[in-house]
């Protein structure tokens, strides 16, 4: 084919082509159309789903037992978390050893807090017991007090035995000096979500996250959130660690508040290690 009649073919292709897409513009539009549709058209059908529960409002915390049936031990649990920490038994306590290693992050933002997932065999030993690490999620302020000191912030741990036990060790953080595993991980905490991001360059070492000492405060909790299930080992490590402002500010932007206030003793006795 001579070069003339080739360039006059190319160009004649690129008009029809464009031809055919303006054509199609209402087309497509209309199957736009009808898709959106399609996915919005059932919600506006059913009725409208329950309440979800919040840490403010109408649906906060001291509406949650009354939103839903197996959310009772909200109210009337009488082994609940956070607590204030005042009156402690030294005591004797199980060592805690740390058997954490780095992860690819898996990061994930589910409305109420972020989470950070581990599934590679991290473990927490308490006297030879082995517990899993499952996750570490964040709440602001830190919910459980010390002698009537609240934290700005603290990371909750949890972790679960073989057996189904499940184990929070909470670490708790004071205004001051930033926090260089928490620079690593803020860039990273997705704004809203889910899904969960996975981000196979970027790890994360839970081990970063822990204070020096190893004493704790110990005492039978439940999880801080719905359904609030008891029979939660419930650990606070004595040492706070430290975060920046600049931190807490970039947090708080994320959850304002995400923390249960503290709850009732009921009698339960907090041991210390001495
Ligand atoms: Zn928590």
């Amino acid at each position: 084919m001579p070069t003339e009649t080739r360039t006059i073919t190319a160009h004649t292709r690129r008009r029809d082509e464009t031809d055919r897409r303006n054509r199609a513009g209402p087309a497509r539009w209309l199957a736009r159309w009808a898709r959106c549709a399609a996915v919005a058209l059932p919600l506006v059908a059913h009725a409208a789903p329950p309440p979800h529960w919040q840490y403010s409002g109408p649906y906060g915390p001291a509406q949650w037992a009354e939103m839903r049936k197996d959310y009772a031990l909200c109210a009337r649990g009488r082994r609940q978390s956070p607590i204030d920490i005042v009156a402690t038994r030294r005591q004797a306590q199980p060592q805690l050893q740390f058997d954490y290693r780095s992860a690819p992050l898996r990061i994930v933002n589910d409305g109420h807090t972020v989470r950070v997932r581990f599934a590679n065999g991290s473990r927490l030993l308490i006297g030879g017991h082995a517990e899993t690490l499952q996750q570490f999620h964040f709440h602001i302020p830190g919910g459980d007090r010390v002698q009537g000191e609240s934290f700005p912030m603290a990371m909750h741990f949890l972790h679960k035995s073989r057996s189904g036990q499940l184990v929070a060790l909470v670490v708790l953080f004071r205004l001051g000096a930033r926090n260089e595993a928490l620079a690593a991980l803020l860039p990273n905490m997705p704004e809203a979500g889910p899904p969960e991001r996975v981000l196979p360059d970027t790890r994360v070492d839970p081990a970063d996250l822990l204070p020096a000492s190893n004493a704790y405060y110990a005492y039978d909790g439940s999880l801080t959130a719905p359904p609030c299930t008891e029979g939660v080992r419930w650990i606070v490590m004595q040492q706070p660690l430290e975060l920046s402002a600049v931190q807490l500010a970039r947090l708080s932007a994320l959850f304002p508040n995400n923390a249960r206030p503290v709850q009732a003793l009921h009698g339960r006795v907090v041991t210390q290690t001495p």
